[in-house]
């Protein structure tokens, strides 16, 4: 008999109207989400864990940290052999690949959740619940890291991300594909993920904002966001990493104040490279001191930059494993 340990947290596949109401809202137990599974999951013990009943817009760093090291706290239980989290789809991918940095176990972590809500008669909810389980439950899944099993496909928590705002099938892994998928009551897995990173960080430090760049904006929110404490910046810039008049000039005394700066691409594939010059071009940002995040997305390098922060131990060593965690060469 296999063990999974259920962690609720919310989100639509624990959401249903509130009576009354034109809302929908979390409101739907693990008890509940457990008795409605359609899949006896045979051979799988099912252990209901509440963590917190929230929509994943709702969750902040603090609760996604404390969630991944929850995560960790389960695994080191001999018994369990591997943990589902039920989540909402809107932030998943930033909850997933906090875990994927953080948690030490290499059993599997799978976050799932679905796009039509719990009182929906056609909800997605119970058959993805079934097959994360059954990841969790596979020891083919062990060394995954975290990842998000969703409408049968498994994807990698690094590389995942929320493609449509309301089709079930709605994540993606972009350039480089699912991990696997589950066929029935098999889980077939065709890769492994050569790009993890772990990070042993007491805490996480929330204050990283993230700007998305629009043609000829201004750097101005740099300022601001520097003034109203941020202790480190993403920007999504243009293409390989360039960004409009401007950025080089504002962001190179911000690094000098010792706040990084981090240039990810606004593109959904491929890596960033400095290559341009002519003003705030990837070769300009570069002597301005950014660090740039390679084929990390913003969101992703956001969550990086936060768990890294919160070792406290130096914009050096940040840099360092920053590049090594994005796999960009040490600048
Ligand atoms: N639409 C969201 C979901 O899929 C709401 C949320 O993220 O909580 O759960």
């Amino acid at each position: 008999m296999s063990k999974v340990r259920l962690i609720t947290t919310g989100g639509t596949i624990a959401s249903s109207r509130q009576k009354g109401t034109d809302r929908v809202v979390a409101n739907v137990s693990g008890a509940e989400l457990r008795s409605r599974l359609h899949d006896p999951l045979d051979g799988i013990d099912i252990e209901v864990d509440d963590f917190c009943s929230v929509g994943s817009f709702a969750f902040d760093l603090p609760l996604a940290f404390s969630l991944a090291r929850h995560i960790d706290m389960v695994l080191a239980d001999e018994s369990c052999d591997g943990v589902v989290v039920t989540h909402g789809t809107d932030t998943m991918e930033e909850s997933c690949y906090m875990a994927d940095l953080l948690v030490r176990s290499d059993k599997p972590v799978v976050f799932t959740g679905a796009q039509r809500h719990a009182g929906d008669p056609d909800t997605d909810g119970p058959r993805n619940i079934a097959e994360a389980i059954r990841v969790a439950a596979a020891p083919q899944a062990r060394g995954l890291g975290a990842v998000v099993v969703f409408e049968q496909d498994i994807h990698a928590g690094r590389d995942v991300t929320k493609a449509h705002t309301s089709r079930v099938d709605t994540f993606r892994s972009n350039a480089y594909g699912k991990l696997g998928e589950v066929d029935g009551e098999d889980v077939v897995i065709h890769r492994r993920p050569a790009q993890r990173f772990h990070v042993d960080a007491q805490k996480v430090v929330p204050e990283v904002e993230l700007m998305k760049l629009a043609m000829g904006n201004s750097p101005a929110f740099l300022e601001f966001a520097v003034a109203q404490g941020a202790r480190a910046i993403v920007i999504e810039a243009f293409g390989r990493g360039n960004a409009p008049n401007g950025f080089a000039e504002a962001i190179a005394p911000i690094v000098d104040g010792g706040t990084p700066v981090i240039v990810a691409s606004r593109c959904h594939e491929g890596r960033t490279r400095a290559i341009y010059g002519g003003g705030s071009g990837g070769k300009d940002l570069a002597d301005a001191g950014v660090i740039f995040s390679g084929d990390l997305s913003g969101l992703k390098a956001r969550i990086l930059a936060s768990v890294l922060l919160g070792r406290e131990a130096g914009t050096e060593r940040f840099r360092r494993d920053f590049e090594r965690a994005a796999s960009v060469p040490a600048s």
